[in-house]
């Protein structure tokens, strides 16, 4: 797959392959000490989608998105972000880390989070001034918290400093964001309030690669999903690719893990379903099928 016209073809800012996708893996390994966290993965996301990242816990999901912005070492393999190399592509690169990553009782201010989603286009030299101001409290209006601007963040509820980093990543102004599980352990208002924010991103054509923790909303939110333990089991589509043989052979068929308010992957006489439901929509009316 390497060396083909398209990476010969690359411009002044290094080589380009396969230009036409958001986000491309080939061969992804990561091995902490012996054991692999992933394995050979290999990974396709098409411009504009919505793609939920999904697998049981240890799956390798963090590892996935830390490997892909180059925090994490890699044993093998390479990553391309709208065709480019990382480091080309950084400055179009939007991160939200999971919220049990972050050190929360690190003294700063909601707005001071935001405004340093800003330092990678300013260069760490140049202080942000009245402009970056405004990008940031903009930002902030725009996840819900502009009243909290001037609060520490250790005094924010979980829902909260979640918005608080989407915020940091909304004036990033990137084409592909990555976030893990940005909706898991927050509110109802708080997951409403991202919930539009992500739905807003991607209509104006940003990409989004989501950790997502919740097997029954996964049809009503993402157009896209990637099936991950360890290695790629399956993705594409969420219509075609969240299957119950998919999600299976995911979860190592444990359908106690699947099931939650209702069991997307059973019939009623709770044999599984070879073919996903499009009638399936647990919350009301928030995508037609
Ligand atoms: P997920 O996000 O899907 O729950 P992770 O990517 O966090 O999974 O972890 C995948 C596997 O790698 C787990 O077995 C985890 O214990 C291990 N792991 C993650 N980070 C490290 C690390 N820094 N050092 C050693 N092992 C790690
Ligand atoms: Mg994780």
């Amino acid at each position: 797959m390497s060396g083909g016209a398209a990476e010969r073809a690359g411009g002044p800012g290094g080589p380009v392959h396969e230009p036409d996708l958001a986000v491309h893996v080939e061969d992804l390994t990561v091995t902490y000490g012996s054991r692999p966290a992933l394995w050979d993965v290999d990974l396709d996301v098409p411009p504009g989608v919505m793609a939920a990242i999904v697998g049981p816990n240890g799956a390798g999901k963090s590892t996935l998105l830390e490997a892909i912005l180059g925090l994490t070492p890699t044993t093998a393999g390479h990553v391309y972000v709208g065709g480019r190399r990382l480091r080309e592509a950084r400055g179009r690169i939007g991160y939200v880390p999971q919220r049990t990553a972050v050190d929360w009782d690190f003294p700063t201010r909601v707005l001071d989070v935001v405004t340093m989603g800003l330092y990678g286009r300013l260069g760490w030299l140049r202080r942000p001034g009245a402009k970056e101001r405004r990008l940031a409290e903009t930002a902030l209006e725009r996840v819900g918290m502009a009243d909290y601007r001037d609060r520490q963040i250790a005094q924010l509820s979980g829902g909260q400093q979640q918005r608080t980093f989407l915020a940091r990543a909304l004036v990033q102004d990137a084409d592909v964001y990555f976030l893990d599980e940005p909706m898991a352990g927050v509110d109802a208002t708080s997951e409403a309030a991202i919930l539009d924010v992500l739905r807003d991103l991607r209509a104006e054509g940003r990409t989004l690669l989501v950790v997502h923790h919740d097997l029954q909303t996964v049809r009503t939110t993402f157009d896209w999903v990637v099936l991950l333990n360890v290695r790629v089991l399956a993705q594409g589509p969420v219509e075609t690719t969240y299957t119950a043989d998919n999600l299976r052979a995911t979860y190592g068929g444990d359908v106690a893990l699947l099931s939650g308010a209702a069991d997307p992957t059973a019939n009623a006489d709770g044999a599984p379903d070879p073919t996903p439901d499009p009638a399936y929509a647990p919350h009301e009316g928030t995508r037609d099928a």
